[in-house]
């Protein structure tokens, strides 16, 4: 089994999810006992929002670029950045090292594609959502993403950074959720991306007006798929 790189902290909340995650479906696959290669590198996420709020995108990838390096040179075999937003640096990250960097927006793109989805509904922080990288990446896949109104990205957003990376889970933060997505569905969204990777704190991706795709759990998946494919077949995957 190849060892599975985390650059995580981002929030620390959905680390643990990806943690339980990668370590849940090596058991699965595997049987017994089982469990997963892990390296994590777990940031503090205050000196990365601070770079965000400041827009300093240059200097947040030479700080996860550091954090990839270091997993690579204790034996990663891949490397994930466990957040939606920071994708805005990965391909940074990816030219620096040599080992793979699984591209959550790559892998969210294909499980979309499998499904005939073609038109979702983003539910993500505001960089992600407005900021243009992830529509654009989408976008060579041939997915057309929708986003909320101002006010829902505002909404979103704020659900994302105040409540659930602090760890709060709110049934009202939920219920406004769910009515964007009802709102999208009125507008044409076919299906939903839980696109930060701590929505799963609060909604069900089975459980949704529309299909959910939880990047969490898709990321986490693909994580899995990697470490335990023979090395031939993983470098050409
Ligand atoms: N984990 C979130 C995401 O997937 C937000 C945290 C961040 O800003 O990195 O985008």
């Amino acid at each position: 089994m190849r060892k599975i790189g985390l650059i995580g902290g981002m929030s620390f909340e959905s680390s643990a999810i990806y943690y339980r995650m990668v370590n849940e479906a090596v058991r699965e696959r595997l049987g017994g006992l089982h469990s997963a290669e892990v390296l994590l590198h777990s940031v503090d996420f205050q000196s990365i929002v601070d770079l965000q709020k400041a827009g300093r995108w240059a200097d947040a990838a030479e700080r996860l670029t550091d954090v990839a390096l270091g997993l690579e040179a204790a034996g990663a075999d891949c490397v994930l950045i466990c957040t939606n937003t920071m994708h805005l640096i990965a391909d940074a990250v990816q030219a620096a090292v040599n080992i793979p960097l699984i591209n959550i927006i790559d892998e969210t793109a294909v499980r979309l594609k499998a499904a005939g989805s073609r038109r979702p509904l983003l539910l993500a922080t505001r960089y992600t959502m407005e900021h243009g990288f992830y529509a654009e990446r989408m976008l060579s896949h041939g997915i057309d993403i929708m986003v909320p109104d101002a006010e829902g990205r505002a909404l979103t957003h704020n659900i994302i950074f105040d409540e659930l990376c602090a760890g709060k889970v709110l049934r009202s933060s939920r219920r406004a959720l769910i009515d964007l997505i009802d709102k999208a569905e009125a507008h044409g969204a076919d299906s939903v991306i839980l696109g930060c990777t701590e929505i799963c704190l609060t909604l069900d991706p089975r459980a949704l007006p529309l299909p959910g795709f939880d990047s969490t759990a898709i990321h986490a998946e693909a994580a899995v798929e990697f470490a335990l494919k023979s090395p031939a077949l993983a470098w050409a995957a």
